[in-house]
């Protein structure tokens, strides 16, 4: 059954579903997406890749529904009275993130990124705001560029990496590969030109080596479900080539093949199959089984000498590994939710109950099946932040404070300055006391008023201690800077993926660039630590390009950072 017949058999056997489609229908009718296509179109896609992914009916629903608050007249209350509390949370959920905007602001994106799980509080929102990105990805080529260039960014700096985290590997990688035209048009250009004919080359190749792979694994008693091969995907080429000087010969994974086998013992058995026909390539062998990524990922990889002597990668797992690697969390899901309401896989219309979802801590489960489940964890949980909240300046910078905190807060947040001659505030466009306590995703904006001071009766109910200090000073009368505007240099953050030699390879580039290293920390010591970097650049662009450059490390997964003061 094809994704498109799923959901229709899903609309046409579920009149909770079919009420959603009709009422999407109905209310977007008229509109048309940029291409010229019906609006609908676009909902309608949504919900079928949420149904494809395996998720439950009210997640379908939502993704229905999911642009009805923003872009038509009906409210969210009669979404609640039509479709009950749960479908309204999810779709205000997607909406909220809608709000959020990622405008190149390096180091926002951790941030936002934090945002985005602190407020969608259930993962389904951001799994069904996913599906509408990917659709919106799809899509792109009907917006003008500049819309174009930001949202192709916002993909590959906020979504993609979410999706990643999510286990959503595949997912991810579409997304970035959907960005990457956008965002590089000249290397897009230049991959298209050099790599076709190879690519194609590749895949005539995989296409006659394949049965003599399934030959050999069937005479040794393995039973082959799928042999298929996949096409690197041209943004992770691209990260590769820049680290092999532009050469594709130097690229053994453009077309790499993938075994797919019943179980874990074949999957090992497989490999040693594989390894006594073709010599495999020393370094080369991973066991993403044993040891899986972070993000959930399990395979093994190895790299051998294959047919005709030609350099091949192989990854060989078993089907719910491969279907996890396709749709990360939602697969797992997909699965719990076939166990406990066997008939949802089916198709039939009975559906989980949602008490029997326990969403989180299905999630638990899955994490302490992980070698390391606290890093995992941290990734992923979404109480994680329960104690602190987002806020957005007018501007649209993301502030991080503590849950409770007041537009003081806020205001000390950003400046002292700012803080002591704080008069008045704006919360999302209306004026609110002093006192109000802030959520994540508010706009919070601060009027001052020259020669203001604080005013003692602010210290009953600020919350962050930075507040506390400079209302305490402002009191006194010696209104001096805490904080000295001289930049001194800056902290990066760098999120990879352990290997020997990598923080070689790392401070490699810093003295290629000319930058000093001031002090190296290790942030954890788990299998996916961060390592923070102190150097010495003082402006943003230097830090960019630098980024840039730290990129090409394949094992580098994410950089943030932050510039520092003296105090
Ligand atoms: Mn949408």
């Amino acid at each position: 059954m094809n994704k498109a017949e799923k959901i229709e058999n899903l609309i046409k056997e579920n009149g909770r579903v079919k009420k959603a489609y009709d009422l999407a229908l109905n209310l977007h009718k008229g509109q048309k997406r940029k291409n010229g296509e019906p609006y609908f179109n676009h909902v309608l896609a949504t919900a079928e890749t949420i149904a494809q992914w395996g998720l439950d009916e009210t997640s379908i629903i939502s993704g229905l529904l999911h642009d009805v608050v923003e872009d038509t007249e009906y409210p969210l209350e009669k979404i609640k009275e039509q479709f009950g509390d749960e479908v309204a949370f999810l779709v205000d959920g997607v909406t909220k993130l809608g709000k959020i905007k990622y405008r190149g602001v390096e180091r926002q994106v951790e941030n936002l990124r934090k945002m985005m799980l602190a407020l969608s509080q259930d993962l389904r929102v951001i799994i069904i705001k996913l599906a509408d990105r990917l659709h919106n990805m799809r899509t792109l080529a009907a917006l003008p560029p500049q819309k174009q260039k930001r949202i192709a960014l916002e993909t590959s700096e906020i979504y993609a990496p979410l999706a990643y985290r999510l286990g959503m590997q595949w997912i991810s990688g579409e997304l970035e590969d959907l960005a990457f035209p956008y965002i590089y048009p000249k290397e897009y250009r230049w991959l298209i030109d050099n790599i076709n004919e190879k690519y194609e080359e590749r895949e005539t190749y995989a296409e006659k080596a394949k049965p003599i792979l399934k030959k050999i694994l069937e005479d040794a008693g393995i039973e082959v479900l799928k042999i298929d091969y996949r096409a690197k995907k041209y943004s992770s080429l691209y990260k590769k080539l820049l680290r092999w000087d532009m050469d594709i010969e130097k690229i053994y994974d453009l077309v790499a093949l993938r075994v797919i086998v019943n179980n874990i013992e074949d999957c090992y058995a497989a490999l040693g199959t594989i390894h006594n026909n073709w010599p495999p390539l020393p370094n080369r062998i991973k066991d993403y089984i044993a040891l899986p990524k972070p993000n959930g990922y399990r395979s093994l990889h190895t790299t051998v000498f294959f047919v005709n002597n030609k350099i091949t990668e192989i990854q060989i797992r078993t089907k719910a590994m491969h279907d996890e690697a396709e749709t990360g969390i939602a697969a797992h899901w997909a699965y719990e939710l076939s166990k406990n309401t066997k008939t949802y896989m089916e198709g039939k219309s009975s559906f989980a109950d949602k008490r029997e979802l326990q969403w989180v801590n299905q999630l638990k489960n899955w994490q302490n099946e992980f070698s390391d489940p606290e890093e995992f964890l941290e990734s992923l949980k979404i109480d994680f932040f329960k104690d602190r909240i987002f806020v957005i300046t007018p501007k649209g910078e993301v502030v991080d404070l503590p849950a409770g905190s007041t537009p003081i807060d806020f205001a000390y947040q950003i400046h002292s300055d700012i803080g002591n001659s704080c008069a008045g505030a704006k919360v999302n466009g209306k004026i609110v006391p002093l006192d109000f306590q802030l959520r994540s995703g508010d706009i919070v904006e601060v009027n001052t008023q020259k020669n203001k001071k604080p005013s003692e009766s602010w210290l009953d109910f600020v919350k962050t201690t930075n507040a506390k200090n400079q209302i305490k000073s402002g009191l006194k009368g010696n209104v001096k800077k805490l904080v000295s505007t001289e930049i001194k240099g800056s902290d990066l953050k760098i999120t990879v993926e352990d290997k020997i030699g990598l923080l070689k390879e790392i401070t490699a580039v810093f003295s290629r660039n000319h930058v000093n290293i001031i002090s190296i920390n290790t942030i954890s010591n788990a299998r996916f630590p961060t390592l923070k970097f102190r150097c010495d650049l003082t402006t943003t662009d230097k830090i960019e390009k630098l980024i840039l450059k730290l990129k090409t490390i394949k094992e580098i997964k994410e950089i943030s950072y932050q510039l520092f003061k003296t105090n």
